[in-house]
């Protein structure tokens, strides 16, 4: 009786060890990476006289496994979000049990809206007005109101996505139009510069270039979604009201 419970207990034990190996790196590190962020977001927002309520975590989960975004959002992320809605498509099944909010954070082409718009909750990098005129189609058609950021190009880089900043009134002005689209605000992914008190002026003008659309369209316009895991304390600093965090929380991408 007694070498049988041994022998089940080694049993156990190992079964434990196979699953801890196959688990991704970093899965168990995700609770603590997490409240490092938290604590970060609470120290930027302090200097910024905010309340760190005022900015919302969108976990960036491209290359993660679906097990990483079900530790992250047991820790207590309830947003994330994907670059491609091919590979969002491909885990979504595995987590449907989840009550969060998808974002998508990458470019879309407009062959694709329809399938976003499916799969998200929301779209944070609209870009277009034939793109916006797609997922407008698509939101109506499953009679519901889709939430929408415009990315604003701050990159000089030219391969870079997002509308220039002098045509964001007109796309805003559109997208108003279009009665299945809900106007949020504003995103952008600035350059990678190492140091982030770099990155300050781009965050800047993404802020003002909100409140002058704010006077111009007569829209609230809540949200300014930018800041990534080396910028994001100075992002907030900006104004920002949500930050997208991967590496800080997932650790370092195997692939991009
Ligand atoms: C990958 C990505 C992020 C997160 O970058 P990290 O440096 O890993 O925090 C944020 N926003 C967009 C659009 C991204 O593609």
């Amino acid at each position: 009786m007694e070498a049988e419970e041994k022998e089940r207990r080694k049993r156990s034990t190992k079964l434990t060890r196979d699953r801890i190996a196959f688990m991704p790196v970093g899965v168990e590190k995700i609770a603590g990476n997490l409240e490092q962020v938290r604590a970060r977001i609470a120290r930027a927002a302090d200097r910024a006289r905010r309340r760190p309520e005022e900015v919302t975590l969108v976990g960036v989960t491209k290359s993660q496994p679906a097990e990483a975004i079900r530790a992250a959002y047991e820790a207590g992320v309830c947003d994330f979000g994907e670059n491609r809605v091919q590979e969002w498509e491909l885990k979504q099944p595995l987590l449907a049990d989840l009550s969060a909010c998808w974002h998508l954070i990458g470019h879309l082409q407009s062959n694709k809206a329809r399938r976003a718009a499916r799969v998200f909750h929301m779209i944070d990098s609209v870009d277009s007005l034939p793109l916006a005129q797609k997922l407008n189609d698509a939101a109506a058609e499953s009679g519901l109101r889709l939430p929408v950021l415009i990315e604003v190009k701050t990159d000089p880089e030219p391969a870079k996505s997002g509308v220039p900043e002098e045509e964001a009134f007109e796309l805003g002005a559109a997208i108003l139009r279009l009665e299945s689209l809900e106007l949020r605000g504003l995103m952008t992914v600035p350059p990678f510069l190492q140091n982030a008190e770099e990155v300050r002026p781009f965050f800047r003008r993404l802020a003002r270039l909100r409140e002058s659309l704010r006077q111009q369209l007569g829209r609230a316009l809540p949200d300014l979604s930018m800041g990534m895991s080396h910028d994001f304390e100075v992002a907030i600093e900006e104004g920002a009201t949500q930050i997208r965090v991967g590496t800080a929380l997932f650790g370092a991408r195997t692939s991009a």
